[in-house]
């Protein structure tokens, strides 16, 4: 049965990998629907800096994902809480193909949306990569890396080294780091360090038109 979800083809343009390998694409996967009776409807809340965004230079093409429920609906309470998301806790999947070059899973969920302690990052060994939170980078080759970030403490999957598939569980999305609430961040650069390097674009291949705009409701098939 095909997955539903938001998948991601990470492949740049002419894009080839060492030895002449192919370049990665293809069907990705980055949020599993809960249920099978979910729709794959999401939205970017923050999207790319050409459109107000992230604009710190290896972010500069992310996407700040929440998935949405059968109505449209982004809570099912009041949003005080993580548990109110209706995307918190939703399974986060391999985009592509990849050897994981980062991992980390010490990084406590904010407690409350909206409030971001920053004490608590600041006192976390390495605390720059702290700000992302529970975060995966994957070298997928080409010099293109994956970036996912704010998985809730204690979920990610993978640790440095491993080789992973595309479609294969990470962690689930939190609200670890420096989130204002449960979300999923992801973005594609040029580098395996976050901030020191070159922000790409990614096109999503199972969404309308490659690329999620920020504010707009998108369905992944
Ligand atoms: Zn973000």
């Amino acid at each position: 049965m095909a997955k539903r979800g938001l998948g991601v083809s990470c492949a740049r343009p002419g894009a080839q990998g060492p030895g002449g390998a192919r370049p990665i694409g293809g069907r990705g996967i980055l949020l599993r629907p809960q249920a099978p009776q979910d729709r794959g409807e999401f939205t970017v809340v923050n999207g790319y800096v050409t459109e107000g965004g992230h604009t710190e230079r290896s972010q500069q093409f992310a996407y700040d994902i929440v998935a949405l429920g059968p109505r449209l609906e982004m809570l099912k309470g009041d949003g005080t809480t993580n548990e109110d998301f209706v995307c918190w806790g939703r399974e986060v999947l391999a985009p592509a193909n990849g050897v994981v070059v980062y991992a980390r899973n010490d990084v406590p969920n904010q407690a409350r949306p909206g409030a971001v302690d920053r004490k608590l990052l600041q006192a976390l060994p390495d605390p720059i990569w702290a700000a992302g939170g529970n975060c995966i980078v994957l070298d997928h080759g080409n010099d293109e890396y994956s970036y996912l970030g704010h998985l809730q403490q204690g979920s990610v999957q993978v640790g440095k080294g491993d080789h992973v598939r595309q479609g294969q569980l990470l962690g689930r999305l939190g609200s670890s780091g420096n989130a204002q609430g449960p979300h999923l961040h992801y973005h594609l650069m040029a580098g395996s360090v976050i901030y020191r390097s070159d922000g790409l674009p990614s096109r999503f291949i199972n969404v309308p038109d490659g690329i999620p705009r920020q504010g707009h409701f998108s369905e992944a098939k």
